[in-house]
This record gives C-alpha cells, structure tokens and sequence, in this order.
C-alpha cells in the first residue's frame, strides 16, 4: 500500500488505505466476482465501501469484527487502540452461504466488491443503539435504519469493483484527490466543514471566520438523500460520535481543522446542544490529528449592523435575522426569496429555481 500522503497531515493510522481494484487486474476481478456466491446490499453499505476503499475511513480496510466492533461501542477506539466513535459494520440476514470471499452486490444485481469474510458474529442491536445513538428509540433515523438491518455482523477486507457514478464527477474528489488539490496551492493548513444544507449567511460567516486561522477551506458536503428519507446514505445522525467520525474522515482528506457547529449530526431531542462539542475533550488532540474548531449558531444582528453570534452580540432575539428551515423552504415554494441577510439572493434563486423544478416534475 503506498501513501499518498503530500500535505503534513497524516491519514488516521499513518497510512492513507486504497482498495480499489483497478488497470489489468479488474477484468479477472469481475469474473471472479460473477462466480461468487453474492450478497446485496443497501446503499448506505454501498456508500461505505467507497469510503473503506478510497481512504476516506482509513485505518479501516474492511467491516469490523467483534474486537473493534465492542472497543468502539464502549470506548471509541479500534481494537489497537485509535480513536473511531462509529460501528462501520456489514449486517445480513441469511449468513448461510457466507464465508471465504463473496461478492457484494446492488439491490439491482451489480457486483460491487469482493470481501474476504473473516468473522460472522452476532450482538444485541439495542445494545448498539445505545452506545453509538445514545437510543433504543426507533423513531430516530439511524437507530430506524440499525433495526431494519440484518442479525449477522460480516466482517472482513472489502476490495472495490465499481464506483457510483457521481451527480457531479467534476466535484468529486477522493481523500487522495483533495490532498494533492491541498499541496499544489501550498496549503499546510485546511478546515473542513461539513454540510447538508445550502450555504447561508450562517455558515459562510462561520467558514470564513475559521479560515482567516488557516490556509484553505474544503467545504464538503453529504449529497443523496439525507433526513427526509429512508435512506441517508452517508448520515447516521449519531450526534456527538457522529462528530468525532467526520472529523477523522476529513483528517483523512487532509484536513487539520474541522468545525464542530451546536447541534452537529443531531436530530430531534435527543442530544444536548453543545454534546458534540464536549465528546473531543475525550481524546488527547495528538491521538486524534485534527482539531475541532467549536462555534455557537450565528445570525445577522440589526443593530451590531453585521454577523454575529452569542459570544460576539449583546442584543436581544429581536434584533436577529432568523429563519427555521421550515420557514426559508415555505417562502422559496411562494417564489420569495429569503432576505439577504439571511441568504445571499444569488443562493436563494438556485435553492427556488430547484424547488419549482421539482413541483414541476
Ligand atoms: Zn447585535
């Protein structure tokens, strides 16, 4: 495995993985995978692979068996020790015809990597919900999906046959990709935010307050389905560990810095505001390799004439420009665009021009 590593920072672990199978191995590859018992699987497994196999989960070269799988439930680490808050597991509900190497495949029958089975386990997936949601409940997305999962864990290295084909390949960057984009602008220092709504007001204040502290900012957002739907393909909106699991994937894309916001990977009630926040005081900043930068929500405030946020506005709500999701998506529906202060007009226009094509298909 060679390192691809150019920036100063390392991939968690130290090594950069890669799994994909590429150049003349490929056709014998698929061959062999058309001859192997196959397994389906669902798009958020689907979503993982490509992660295992292009770095951007490194250390990890496969799904975990027990060993990781229990260190990282009770104490958010790997087996060996590193830091890793989230279960990344492959669960099946027939584990008869499992074991050597299968192949993985679409719901639509496209084989889409080889895994060498190494460990079928089984464990109480209350048990999981708890420790990693925080929840037994099954109204939350991720502790919904974890339940209508398979029984059986498979463990074992993946190797990756095909890719999905990205919504927008010219946007598409592997860790490797975003880390040589990082070296050849000089960038020793980059944040990484995270996202998976629009940019307004709020955010860009809050990227471009934390990159007047380092070199670059790679503003990475979840594309696909997210909350609204049954499948949220990357999200699992494990809040606090779900924090500190973005943060070591964008260590892996060669950030140094991560913004951590109130309320990170949350939905509804069930985490405390500032929960993701904290869950870094946890780990010593050297065993994690990337440094949380920690920010209150933010608004346009009438009288200080300018973004602000608790930390920098004596004013009261009164003074603040804010708009709940619910309240920006009901005045794009009616052709309004949000006020500027909120979102710049430009962004309104494509979030609107986006809404009407959908009521129009
Ligand atoms: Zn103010």
């Amino acid at each position: 495995m060679v390192s691809s590593d150019t920036t100063p920072i390392a991939a968690h672990g130290g090594t950069l993985v890669s799994r994909v199978i590429a150049g003349e191995e490929h056709p014998a590859a698929l061959d062999l995978a058309a001859a192997l018992p196959a397994v389906t699987v669902d798009a958020q497994t689907v979503a993982d692979l490509e992660l295992i196999a292009t770095g951007a989960y490194s250390p990890l070269t496969g799904f975990m068996g027990l060993a990781d799988y229990q260190r990282v439930l009770h104490e958010m680490r790997l087996a060996n020790g590193l830091p890793w808050s989230l279960p990344i597991t492959l669960r099946v509900t027939d584990a008869r015809k499992i074991r050597d190497t299968v192949a993985l495949e679409t719901p639509d029958g496209r084989a889409v990597a080889l895994l060498q089975v190494r460990e079928v386990f089984t464990h109480s997936k209350e048990e999981e919900a708890q420790l990693a949601y925080g929840t037994t409940d099954p109204k939350h997305p991720g502790v919904a999906q974890l339940y209508g999962q398979g029984h059986f864990l498979v463990a074992g290295d993946i190797r990756l046959l095909r890719r999905t084909a990205p919504t927008f390949p010219e946007l598409a960057l592997d860790p490797a990709d975003t880390r040589r984009a990082f070296a050849e602008r000089g960038w020793r220092t980059v944040v990484g935010f995270q996202t998976r709504n629009p940019v307004h007001r709020a955010h860009e204040y809050i990227q471009k307050a934390a990159l007047e502290t380092v070199d670059g900012l790679l503003l990475h957002p979840l594309l696909g389905p997210t909350k609204d739907d049954d499948v949220p393909a990357a999200m699992r909106y494990a809040g606090p560990r779900e924090a500190v699991f973005h943060a070591l994937v964008r260590k892996n894309y060669g950030c140094t810095h991560f913004i951590v916001g109130r309320d990170h990977a949350g939905v509804g009630n069930y985490y405390g505001t500032y929960d993701a926040q904290r869950i870094f005081e946890r780990f010593a900043p050297a065993e994690l390799g990337i440094h949380p930068i920690c920010f209150e929500h933010t608004f346009y405030c009438q009288r200080c004439g300018g973004m602000a946020s608790p930390k920098t506005c004596p004013h009261d709500a009164e003074s603040h420009v804010t708009l709940s999701g619910t309240k920006v998506r009901e005045l794009l529906r009616s052709g309004t665009l949000p006020p500027p202060e909120f979102s710049r007009p430009e962004v309104g226009q494509v979030l609107a021009d986006g809404l009407r094509e959908v009521v129009v298909a």
